[in-house]
């Protein structure tokens, strides 16, 4: 067993783990501080920062279980009132997400629906990027979404198109709090190869999935509850076995160079349409940030990105 993480948020972590006599391997992830931009007063009504919530701790779930050194991408699409969810994070555990959605359906589908996944999102799909860099492959992962929760989708995708044997289990806080855990999410997989076999390990598999739903929302979101502890608590008859945790943070990778970029990819004359008292502001989706832009500075702007583009087509 590790020590309990120490980093500057502790209730920030993905903590991997492995329960050998059972043939699994897992990962436990929960999120405190780095909900911040999600839970923020006004920011999201509450069944769509619900939503987020449990993308951001998927997303943290899925790359913590790959090998990568990039930007590792969750995205949900729907035709529903809730179009959007994105939630990224880097290899070095920084976390970002937003969601677009239309307020007047979204009213619509929770007084006359069950406010489940399907009525939310209507039909759709999840994609999973890992973006290494230029140069490098792009891996892309696709599947329709298939479940009543988010949790429940992603599992579905590894048993339909990885194969795996999979069993996630999510929670979010309602309402959310400042110091506690607001998401949470706990991942149990066969693994490919185990010293397990045939029938013995199918009844491994049917009892780690089963010892995995014993666990409670309140437990999952208990930050006074060490994540080696919860794992105790599941699978000490079985000697599990945690390792390192990885520390989490919401970390946003927007600049006011960035912005000045996408501005200056757009034509003018598009420009000209998004001032608004002689300035263009234009607001980070993730993080919230604003950045305006005066008249002067988009002259130097576009005076620079078609000197750039001569210069490249000379
Ligand atoms: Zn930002």
């Amino acid at each position: 067993m590790t020590e309990p993480n120490t980093s500057e948020f502790p209730n920030d972590v993905a903590l991997p783990f492995q329960v050998e006599s059972l043939g699994v391997r897992g990962r436990l992830v929960r999120l405190g501080n780095s909900t911040e931009p999600v839970v923020r007063a006004g920011r999201y009504p509450e069944p769509v920062a619900a939503l987020l919530l449990e993308t951001q701790a998927l997303t943290a779930l899925l790359a913590s279980a790959l090998k990568y050194d990039g930007i590792f991408t969750l995205q949900i699409q729907g035709d529903g009132p809730v179009s959007l969810l994105v939630a990224d994070i880097t290899s070095e555990g920084d976390l970002r997400s937003y969601a677009k959605f239309d307020p007047v359906a979204l009213d619509d589908a929770m007084t006359s629906t069950d406010g489940l996944l399907p009525h939310l999102l209507g039909a759709g799909h999840m994609a999973f990027t890992v973006d290494q860099g230029p140069d490098t492959e792009r891996y892309q992962g696709i599947t329709e979404l298939m479940g009543t929760t988010l949790a429940e989708c992603t599992a579905n995708y590894f048993r339909q198109s990885e194969q795996l044997d999979t069993v996630i289990i999510s929670a979010k806080a309602s309402p959310p709090s400042r110091d506690g855990v607001n998401a949470a999410a706990l991942m149990v997989q066969r693994l490919p190869a185990s010293s397990l076999e045939g029938e013995d390990a199918n009844e491994a598999w049917r009892e780690a999935a089963l010892l995995a739903g014993t666990v409670s929302p309140e437990e999952l979101l208990n930050a006074d509850l060490a994540g080696n502890d919860l794992l105790f608590n599941l699978y000490h008859e079985r000697g599990v076995r945690a390792f390192d945790a990885k520390p989490l943070r919401h970390a946003c990778r927007c600049s006011r160079g960035r912005v000045s970029k996408t501005l200056a990819s757009f034509p003018r004359t598009e420009i000209e349409d998004m001032y608004i008292d002689d300035a263009v502001a234009v607001t980070c989706e993730y993080c919230g940030t604003e950045y305006a832009f005066q008249r002067t500075d988009l002259d130097v702007l576009f005076s620079e990105s078609e000197h750039a583009s001569s210069e490249n087509n000379a």
